[in-house]
């Protein structure tokens, strides 16, 4: 039950039918007693700078953004954070008291904060890190084991040109490994994550040999649609340390629900149970 008084949030994205962040959202509401509401809202990419601009005048405490609008809202929001600046995407939206629009990026704590969930200290994979894909999700992740200290970095995408560009963006050495020769590059890898849309529910399995990975190299995935994608089974077959993307969705949902209601959340196990009988296991 909400009152007049219950504060408004939302994501917003086009598609937005399957996003699991209402459900998540509803879930701490409900949890913490909160009067709340968070609402998925279609957009079309062409509406999204009106959109923005209007939630100060619909009283809305902010939103979180997804496909395709993450990059657009870079430059629509009055204020920006260092890392949604350095990420390249914003994926949180705080309405500020003053009715300026505030974007941020939490994607990158999300998925640290899951490795350290699932797999304990991160620093113990730091040693070289290989990035598939070299989207959204992958420049995130750069930046998040950039700042974790990963030693050496490796990205590899179907299109080189964007492995180029990401490389150049974060600022730093990266190893671009030709999307041919990837199986062959695992061989000193300790940290594998794949960011690619391959292996999602609806989309071919990423084709990937782990026979050169070490043993002691943990794998990660951030899909998380299925749980366990074909990568993650053939990884955990073999005996690796694996992580899945679930728990990244649920930790990047952290900071805008504590922003718009006031409130740090904490994952439990009947969170994490409800969000799993949602997608494939
Ligand atoms: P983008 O569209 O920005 O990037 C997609 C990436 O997948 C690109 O590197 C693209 O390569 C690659 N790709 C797509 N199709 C193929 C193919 N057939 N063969 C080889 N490579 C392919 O998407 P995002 O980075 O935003 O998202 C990627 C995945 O991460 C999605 O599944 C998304 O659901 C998931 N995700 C999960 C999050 C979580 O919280 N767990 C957060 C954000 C995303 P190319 O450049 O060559 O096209």
């Amino acid at each position: 039950m909400i009152t007049g008084r219950a504060k408004l949030a939302g994501v917003i994205g086009d598609p937005i039918g399957h996003s699991l962040s209402p459900v998540l959202h509803g879930y701490w509401l409900d949890k913490y007693g909160i009067d709340g509401a968070y609402v998925p809202l279609n957009v079309a990419a062409q509406h999204i700078g009106d959109v923005l601009q209007t939630l100060p005048l619909l009283h809305f405490k902010g939103v979180n953004l997804t496909l395709p609008h993450k990059e657009a809202a870079l430059h629509i929001v009055d204020e920006l954070s260092d890392i949604a600046q350095r990420i390249g995407a914003v994926n949180t939206v705080t309405v500020k008291q003053n009715g300026l629009l505030y974007g941020t990026n939490s994607d990158a704590e999300g998925f640290i904060q899951n490795l350290r969930q699932q797999a304990g200290d991160p620093d113990a994979y730091l040693d070289h890190a290989m990035i598939l894909g070299a989207g959204g999700a992958a420049r995130a992740i750069a930046v998040a084991l950039l700042d974790a200290g990963v030693r050496r970095l490796s990205l590899s995408n179907r299109s080189a040109a964007k492995a180029q560009a990401l490389a150049s963006a974060l600022d730093t050495h990266a190893t671009i490994v030709d999307w041919q020769y990837k199986d062959e590059a695992l061989a000193d890898v300790s940290l594998l994550v794949n960011t690619t849309s391959l292996g999602m529910t609806g989309q071919p399995a990423l084709e990937l040999s782990l026979d050169a990975l070490p043993q002691t190299a943990l794998v990660s995935d951030v899909i998380y649609n299925p749980l366990m994608t074909p990568l993650l089974k053939q990884a955990k077959a073999r005996g690796h340390v694996v992580v899945t993307g679930l728990g990244m969705l649920i930790h990047q949902a952290v900071a805008g629900f504590e922003s718009w209601y006031g409130f740090r959340p904490e994952t439990d196990a009947k969170l994490v149970a409800l969000l799993e009988g949602m997608v494939m296991s």
